[in-house]
C-alpha cells in the first residue's frame, strides 16, 4: 500500500495523508506519555481523525472543556475507555462498581464520547459463571443511565488470559450471548483483534453479532510475548491476520473508526511523535 515505503521517522505532511487515515483512531493508552492536549495535537498533525479518551487522560481536567478541545482540534471522540469490572465477592465492593460505572457514564456524556467500553471484571474469588452472572446484573443497572444520556456500552471480550481477574467474558459468543439476553439497542460489543484472533469461531460470532459492533480495535500479537499486559505489537509485527478480520467485521455491517490500541512499555519508552507516525505507517501497511 501507499505507506509501505516510509520510514519511521518520515514526518507526515496531513496534506498528502492517504483518505484512509480518516477511520484511523488512536487510543490514549497508545501514546500514555503524552498529556492528552499534546496526544491531540500529534494525531491532527498526523492525519489521524479519531480519538479514544481513557480515564487517565482527564485527569485533572475539566471534561467537558477537554470534549470541546478535541473536537475543535479536528478530532472525532470515539469512546471513553473504561467502565466495568463488575466482578466481586464483596457485594459492597459490586455495588460500589455499579456507581462508579454510572460516573463513568456521566463522564461520557459530559466528554462527548458516544460510547463507554467495558472491561467487565473477574475475581479469582469468583466461578466463572457466578462472575457473569455479576457482570450481567451489573450492566443491567447501569444500561438505563447510559440509554438517558444517550451512551452506549459495549462488552469487549479479553483473551482467556485475563479470565482471573480482569474479564470472566473471553470470547465474542458469550458478549454476543449477553447483548442478545439483555436486548437493549445501547448495549453492543467491542472487537479487539488481540483478544479473540485465535477463535475458531470468529467469524461467525462477528456475523452474528451485526449491528452490534461498536468498536473495532487493532493491534498485534507478539512471539514471544514478553508481558501479559504491555507487550503488544504494532499492526504487522505479529501474528494476527488484522485485514482478514476487518473484512469480516466490514460484512457483518461495521464502518466505523479503526482504533489502534497498544500497550506497550517497549513503544511508550520511545519518542511519540514519531511513534505516532510508525503507527500511522502500520495502519495503512498491514490493517
Ligand atoms: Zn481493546
Amino acid at each position: 500500500m501507499s505507506a509501505m515505503h516510509r520510514t519511521k521517522d518520515d514526518l507526515i505532511d496531513p496534506g498528502r495523508v492517504a483518505p484512509e487515515t480518516r477511520r484511523l483512531c488512536i487510543h490514549t493508552a497508545t501514546t500514555r506519555p503524552l498529556p492528552l492536549e499534546i496526544a491531540v495535537d500529534e494525531y491532527v498533525r498526523a492525519g489521524v481523525s479519531g480519538i479514544t479518551v481513557w480515564r487517565d487522560a482527564l485527569a485533572g481536567r475539566n471534561v467537558r472543556a477537554a470534549g470541546e478541545r478535541i473536537r475543535k482540534a479536528g478530532l472525532e471522540i470515539v469512546s471513553l475507555c473504561r467502565g466495568g469490572f463488575f466482578v466481586n465477592a464483596d457485594e459492597e465492593e459490586r455495588i460500589v462498581a455499579i456507581e462508579e460505572n454510572r460516573a463513568v457514564v456521566r463522564e461520557a456524556a459530559e466528554l462527548g464520547a458516544p460510547l463507554v467500553v467495558l472491561v467487565c471484571g473477574a475475581d479469582p474469588a469468583v466461578p466463572l459463571p457466578v462472575a457473569r452472572d455479576q457482570i450481567r446484573s451489573g450492566i443491567e443497572a447501569v444500561l438505563p443511565l447510559a440509554a438517558e444520556l444517550g451512551v452506549k456500552l459495549a462488552i469487549e471480550p479479553l483473551h482467556p488470559m485475563y479470565a482471573d481477574s480482569r474479564s470472566a467474558i473471553t470470547d465474542l459468543a458469550t458478549a454476543n450471548r449477553m447483548c442478545e439476553e439483555i436486548d437493549s439497542p445501547a448495549l453492543g460489543v467491542a472487537v479487539d483483534v488481540y483478544h479473540l484472533w485465535f477463535d475458531p469461531s470468529l467469524e461467525a460470532e462477528i456475523d452474528r453479532a451485526g449491528e452490534r459492533i461498536l468498536a473495532f480495535h487493532v493491534c498485534d500479537w507478539r512471539t514471544p510475548t514478553r508481558d501479559l499486559l504491555t507487550d503488544r505489537g504494532l499492526m504487522g509485527e505479529g501474528c494476527i491476520d488484522i485485514p482478514e478480520i476487518r473484512g469480516w467485521v466490514e460484512a457483518a455491517g461495521f464502518g466505523g473508526f479503526i482504533e489502534v490500541e497498544i500497550f506497550s512499555t517497549e513503544y511508550w519508552a520511545l519518542e511519540q511523535r514519531s511513534y505516532i507516525n510508525r503507527i500511522v505507517g502500520a495502519y495503512e501497511a498491514h490493517v
